[in-house]
């Protein structure tokens, strides 16, 4: 018997652990909810109702394999060894399958696990080329995203990027027994907008393919067009694998990975965004403890001053474009890449609050919270992160605003008192908390430290 553990990889196609331990012989699968470790993590009571979802379908689509979920809920990371040890002894397992996962916490929990010498074989899936494998000359990572690309595109082109399959049912003779359905008893939020299985992300993903991709360059800065993919919660989750989003793409536009200038690679180089904060963050995993990546930004004097974050996180700013984004978060768990570096910028460089603050709030509010792509997000917006913006970029949210929702659509969703405004008018600020002018000299200031870098 082996066990396969399933963590951020909800799903049984494209998955080594489960089809390899399959090859092996006899499967039981566990799933460990971590109450107290996800609290410690900020993961957001919608990720969590999501997260709920997602194993109680992943139950049902083992279940058609003839494999049994086991769900246990321990307190913290900490305690998963005694659990999992428990769990070998009982089934007399002989070994746990698990794909890898890119943050610290999980990396140190795989090692402990190791440690009480449980046999656990980790298999790569998380990223199309492993942490490690992107490198320079020197054997270092990358610095710049565009070089990082280049080596990328290159490696992924000479790779048969074949999902695996599922694997075959165990006793195919025998009737499905439905799984009971699992409760996770912490705070959540519905997340009913994303159907939680893995054929609703296919369908995602085969929409944006046939109607949207060809125009994703054109169309993805405007947050009230339908124009991205809206796979991040699955992605995030793994209820689907990048790895079969670029095959599927590669089926249909064979040219994908040649970085032209359209929309196909225009979305690949986003899923190369994506890798590339994996691999900074297993180089570098104190960027999971909130460490600046560059270590000027350590002296950067932040004012964080408490009235004007609460503001920034209630939409209170009075810039109406940041406004509508912040009550797009909190009101769906989502928000619009556009938006989100607008967001990070205008906490971090009008109102001088330290980029952890954010980084937080949007892993409490966000149904993709991910720890890579939101400290990537988040230092790029600071400047303190690799290949981030230059310090002395700082975005006008009127212009923003101006540039990217035009009419004001996307503002007068979620603002409509300010729907009657014309389009010329709409983007003013009303009662702002800053000046732009003033906060911007102010940003200059104090991000000069970052000069030197
Ligand atoms: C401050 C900030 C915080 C962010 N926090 C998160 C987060 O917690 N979780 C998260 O998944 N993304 C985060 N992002 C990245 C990005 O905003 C979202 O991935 C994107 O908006 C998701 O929408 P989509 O699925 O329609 O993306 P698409 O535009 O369709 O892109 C496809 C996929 O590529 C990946 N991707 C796209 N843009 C980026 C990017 N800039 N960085 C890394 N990966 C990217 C995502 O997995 C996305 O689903 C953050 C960005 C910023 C600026």
């Amino acid at each position: 018997m082996q066990i396969v553990w399933f963590r951020k990889d909800l799903r049984i196609h494209d998955n080594p652990a489960l089809t390899l331990a399959c090859q092996n012989g006899p499967v039981t699968a566990v799933y460990f909810v971590t109450p107290l470790q996800w609290q410690q993590h900020d993961v957001a009571p919608i990720q969590i109702d999501f997260i709920e979802k997602s194993i109680n379908q992943l139950a049902y689509s083992l279940a058609t394999l003839g494999i049994e979920l086991i769900v246990e809920t321990v307190d913290l990371f900490d305690d998963i060894p005694d659990a999992l040890a428990t769990l070998c002894k009982k089934l007399n397992a002989s070994q746990v399958f698990a794909n890898s996962e890119v943050e610290v916490d999980e990396i140190n929990r795989d090692i402990k696990v190791q440690q009480q010498g449980i046999d656990l074989q980790i298999f790569q899936a998380d990223c199309i080329l492993n942490p490690g494998q992107v490198l320079t000359q020197q054997g270092t990572m990358f610095k710049v995203f565009t070089p990082f690309k280049i080596n990328w595109l290159k490696q992924v082109q000479a790779l048969d990027l074949s999902p695996y399959c599922k694997p075959a049912a165990q006793n195919a003779a025998s009737e499905i027994i439905i799984p009971t359905a699992f409760t996770i008893d912490r705070p959540k939020k519905d997340s009913a907008y994303w159907l939680a299985s893995e054929d609703a992300a296919q369908t995602h993903l085969v929409d944006f393919l046939d109607q949207f991709v060809e125009y994703y360059h054109l169309k993805r800065d405007f947050p009230a067009k339908q124009a991205t993919s809206m796979l991040s919660p699955y992605l995030a989750l793994g209820l689907i694998s990048t790895k079969q989003c670029l095959h599927a793409l590669l089926l249909r536009f064979p040219d994908a990975l040649d970085n032209a200038k359209n929309g196909v690679s225009t979305w690949v180089n986003e899923l190369v965004w994506r890798e590339f904060y994996r691999h900074i963050m297993v180089l570098n995993p104190n960027l999971g403890k909130g460490d600046n990546y560059n270590k000027l930004g350590n002296q950067i004097q932040w004012q964080n001053d408490p009235k004007l974050f609460k503001a920034w996180c209630e939409g209170k700013t009075g810039y109406p474009l940041v406004d509508a984004a912040m009550q797009q978060l909190i009101q769906t768990g989502w928000m619009h890449n556009r938006l989100r570096m607008v967001c990070a910028s205008f906490l971090t460089k009008h109102l001088l609050i330290d980029w952890r603050w954010g980084e937080r709030f949007f892993k409490q509010h966000l149904i993709d919270g991910d720890l890579a792509s939101n400290n990537g997000g988040w230092q790029w917006a600071a400047s303190t992160g690799c290949d981030a913006q230059p310090y002395f970029r700082i975005f006008n949210p009127i212009i923003q605003s101006q540039k990217f929702d035009p009419n004001g659509q996307f503002i007068s969703i979620y603002n409509q008192a300010l729907a009657h405004l014309s389009d010329k008018q709409i983007h003013f600020p009303v009662n702002p908390i800053v000046e732009h002018k003033v906060a911007r000299l102010t940003a200059l200031q104090l991000f000069s430290v970052l000069k030197k870098g």
